[in-house]
């Protein structure tokens, strides 16, 4: 039997609000709920939901988005805080055991971190997706997810980006190129 996670993906502050550092604004700020009932979905059944977070220092003169982007989710800043009623969410499920909260230095949720070997230990070979950006991290992390041969869910209406253009292109993506199931969360 398959055994699933979702990857909460950048879901914070800087990247939705509108005082966001780099926000996708409003299409961040209409897929607060969906994200929230998939999120709240998998807790209660006791799947594993990994909250995977962009971390970044002030001044990064190594990192190769500091010529790229407005610095964001600066560690110790409410930049990095999860958006709206997902952070209280978070907060209330903090401690389960199917509850995993990681920091991430690069767009996709795998580099440098260790994703896969909690996902490997618990025998999970697909990947449910949420958060932003869809043509970003969320999409970096999918093509990753894709090599490591895990199976790829993306849910339409809990994904968004600052570049609707991006944003379309990488749903055609996931399905076409990365063999992903594009679906929505009320399904
Ligand atoms: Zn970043």
């Amino acid at each position: 039997m398959s055994k699933k996670a979702l990857l909460n993906v950048d879901y914070t502050v800087d990247f939705v609000a509108d005082n966001g550092k780099l926000t996708c604004g409003l299409p961040g700020q209409q897929i607060e709920q969906a994200i929230v009932n998939i999120t709240r979905k998998f807790i209660s059944a006791n799947d594993f939901v990994v909250f995977a977070i962009d971390k970044h220092k002030e001044n990064d003169l190594y990192h190769p988005e500091a010529n790229l982007f407005p610095v964001h989710n600066v560690e110790g800043t409410s930049g990095r805080n999860l958006y709206g009623s997902l952070q209280q969410l978070y907060e209330q499920n903090k401690q389960a055991e199917n509850v995993y909260y990681m920091d991430k230095t690069r767009y996709s949720a795998f580099a440098g971190t260790d994703l896969e070997i909690k996902l490997r230990e618990r025998e999970i070979d697909e990947l449910h997706i949420v958060g932003v950006c869809t043509d970003i991290c969320v999409l970096h992390t999918a093509i990753e997810a894709y090599n490591k041969g895990f199976k790829i869910a993306i849910y339409k209406d809990a994904v968004a980006s600052f570049n609707q253009a991006g944003h379309e292109w990488a749903l055609g993506h996931f399905t076409n190129t990365l063999g992903a199931k594009v679906t929505v969360v009320s399904e």
